[in-house]
């Protein structure tokens, strides 16, 4: 155990994990700094707050490091080359992330850790293995990035058999010592790439999921970046790599067979070679991408040793988030999607492979990706595109080098009612049996608070449009 009586610790950002983090750190009687950059009226509040109960807050200087500080726990999404952590390192003062801080404090014992990265699929797979975990009968929290702290489901009073942990590329990153009992990596497209400075420093941070694993390190063996993490990582002894695929599984696999989703990898019976899991058709949606997440969930189920029928139950009783390919509505014949969860291109490019013909509302904050490969990949399905937001010149410029035939209609607007005019003129291009998709394929943040805000957003014109004829 860690003596945090008198420790000097510096809490890098007022958020949902600094808040918490900086509470539990008094609590433990550490002398808490808490370092934000912003200085509005919520971080005001928020201070205050946080200087009733005698933790220091210092608003709108996040880049100085403040005397004494002996760690630092930081927001994962502070980039490693600010300020600060550049005059830490040079002091060789800790820094660690939310996740860190949870797992050294009481991360092994207070449940084993079912871990879940990638690029994309991460909080479905995470819920349906809580969903599966639940059918199974144990006492299950879905945790972490999923929006639900990962100190408070540590540290909180409740009870759990296990935990189905969502974890981020940089919560990954600022975690070095996590060891999972199981981890899955689901895939890995570039994404945050101005954040990790590459796609190997990006990779390499995906890969910490698997490091110590005891039981099991699930890869997509359609994915060879994921295996090969799993071949660098350090692992138990004992510890299997088990591989996931939509094709016939081999030895240690699970996959499909027919509309099947079978198990290679945790047979228990020596007479038989596979065992069935559940339907195709018991997965909600059953997209492609979407029966690999399924096939995910149920090798770290299986890997905890649950059942095949608590896995079929689960993925039965599994319902989508929001925003996640979600039907709007469907108005003179044409269907109306919202996949405002789709911001990088490797997302949106699983959605504009689900639909045919397409008219695309996209663009946003591009977050360093190129948009030749989506646009090419899609090119013949698009019936028109609309494009919205800070970045839209990049997607206009790669719909002008692979389908200059596609009508584009540049809304050259960030303000929020441009999801209004775009719904309107994507409606003008669209024809009966045509899908109007919203899947940026970019972060939401030039014109909405997150991506919930931009999918309700269009949701909104859309029903107007239903309502009216009018967005
Ligand atoms: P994450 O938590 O990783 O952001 P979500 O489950 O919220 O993942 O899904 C994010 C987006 O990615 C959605 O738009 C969804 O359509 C798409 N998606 C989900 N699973 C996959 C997958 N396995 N491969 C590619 N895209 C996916």
């Amino acid at each position: 155990q860690l003596d945090w009586q008198g420790k000097r610790v510096t809490v890098a950002g007022l958020g949902v994990s600094g808040i918490p983090a900086a509470r539990v750190l008094h609590g433990l009687g550490a002398v808490v700094t808490v370092v934000n950059d912003g200085d509005d009226e919520r971080s005001r509040a928020q201070a205050a707050e946080l200087e009733a109960v005698g933790i220091t807050v210092r608003l709108g200087d996040g880049a100085t490091l403040p005397p004494g500080t002996e760690l630092i726990v930081t927001a994962p999404g502070w980039k490693p080359d600010k300020p600060l952590f550049l005059a830490a390192e040079a002091a060789g003062v800790e820094i660690w992330g939310d996740v860190e801080l949870a797992w050294r404090l009481r991360g092994p014992d207070a449940a084993p850790w079912l871990a879940v990265t990638g690029t994309n699929g991460k909080t479905t797979t995470v819920r349906m293995l809580a969903s599966i975990l639940e059918a199974a009968g144990l006492r299950t929290a879905a945790v972490g990035n999923i929006g639900v702290s990962l100190l408070d489901a540590v540290l909180g009073d409740e009870e759990y058999d296990v935990l189905a942990v969502e974890l981020s590329s940089y919560q990954l990153h600022w975690a070095p010592s996590l060891r999972a009992h199981s981890a899955a990596v689901l895939n890995l497209a570039p994404d945050h790439l101005d954040w990790h400075g590459s796609m190997d420093a990006y990779a390499a941070d995906k890969g910490r999921i698997y490091e110590g694993n005891r039981i099991a390190c699930v890869y997509n063996a359609a994915d060879k970046a994921t295996e090969d993490l799993v071949r660098e990582a350090d692992v138990e002894e004992g510890c299997r790599a088990i591989g996931f695929t939509l094709g016939t599984p081999g030895p240690s696999q699970l996959g499909v067979v027919d509309d099947l989703l079978v198990d290679r990898a945790f047979v228990a019976d020596r007479q038989k070679n596979a065992q069935e899991l559940a339907q195709v058709s018991d997965v909600q949606p059953p997209a492609p991408h979407n029966v690999a997440n399924a096939l995910a969930a149920a090798a770290l189920a299986r890997a905890f040793g649950v059942e095949p029928k608590a896995v079929r139950e689960g993925l039965r009783a599994f319902r989508p988030d929001p925003h996640r390919i979600e039907l709007v509505e469907e108005i003179q014949g044409v269907t109306y999607v919202d996949d405002s969860k789709a911001t990088n291109t490797h997302a949106a490019e699983a959605s504009l492979a689900a639909y045919d013909p397409i008219v695309w509302i996209a663009g946003g904050l591009a977050k360093g990706a190129t948009f030749d490969e989506l646009v090419q990949g899609s090119a013949k399905r698009l019936r028109g595109v609309v494009l919205i937001g800070q970045d839209r010149a990049l997607i206009a410029e790669a719909l002008a080098r692979h389908a200059p035939e596609v009508p584009v209609v540049d809304l050259d607007r960030t303000d929020t009612g441009a999801m209004s005019a775009a719904v309107r003129e994507a409606a003008a291009l669209a024809r009966p049996g045509d899908t109007v998709l919203l899947a940026p394929a970019c972060a939401s943040m030039d014109m909405f608070a997150n991506y919930n805000k931009r999918g309700e957003a269009f949701a909104d014109a859309v029903r107007a449009l239903a309502a009216t004829g009018d967005a």
